[in-house]
């Protein structure tokens, strides 16, 4: 397997604070139980939900993963990636720290950053096949509130209602972009996945090529990718 060999000034910067990896790891109902925490290989410690990746120097601290056809596309995308920076594959590249959408609180958790399993439908969002969960209209998690209201209700106690989880929606920032895209060069970009991009130390977003080329995000202690959009 090809190494990836990191730009100046990214994996190569000793990083003040560590980089949190959770945010960009798949949420709790992903089927790829593999995804649902930051995993290492190789050199390198990593966090992905299929859409996002981000990868920093290997902590050893976050065990292997086994998973040569992910880590092996993973690799390759980034390798790619880098090579095409500064050439003409490269179509835009935006510095995040200049990223300022209007944004609101996050509609799903109201601006908490966590959400709490719906306790009526365990999360499946509905009651019976074609039957829509009336408390979480379908979404399957509902605010802190709506659970601190409900807690006095329920008299069962499934474990799963004690802990919070990371909302889905703002990946627990709280926030959402009041737009939902936004192009960077030749590709098209979630709001959301720019904004939490942004959370990482002097973050840029470099596009390449036509859709569905995906983009690098070079920032102070790692790499990141980053998935266009195609609507
Ligand atoms: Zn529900
Ligand atoms: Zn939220």
């Amino acid at each position: 397997m090809e190494s990836i060999k990191a730009p100046e000034g990214s994996m190569t910067t000793i990083c003040a604070s560590p980089i949190n990896l959770t945010p960009f790891c798949a949420p709790k109902s992903d089927p790829r139980e593999y995804l649902r925490q930051p995993f290492s290989f190789e050199t390198h410690s990593c966090s992905s939900n299929g859409h996002v990746a981000v990868v920093i120097p290997r902590l050893h601290s976050i065990p292997s993963l086994n998973k040569p056809e992910l880590t092996t596309l993973l690799s390759r995308l980034l390798t790619e990636a880098i090579k095409k920076r500064g050439t003409d594959a490269e179509t835009g590249a935006f510095w995040l720290d200049q990223f300022d959408p209007e944004i609101t609180n996050c509609k799903e958790c109201e601006g908490a950053g966590l959400t709490h399993v719906c306790p009526e439908c365990e999360g499946m969002g509905e009651l019976q096949p074609w039957q829509e969960c009336h408390k979480c209209a379908g979404s399957g998690s509902i605010t802190l509130l709506q659970m601190q209201l409900l807690r006095n209700n329920y008299t069962h106690d499934p474990g799963y209602q004690i802990k919070p989880s990371r909302c889905q929606t703002c990946f627990g920032i709280g926030k959402s972009p009041k737009a939902e895209t936004r192009v960077i060069g030749s590709s098209k970009f979630s709001q959301r996945y720019l904004l939490l991009f942004k959370t990482l130390p002097n973050a840029t977003v470099y596009a390449f090529g036509e859709a569905p080329d995906p983009a690098l995000v070079v920032f102070r202690g790692g790499l990141g990718i980053l998935m266009p959009l195609f609507y």
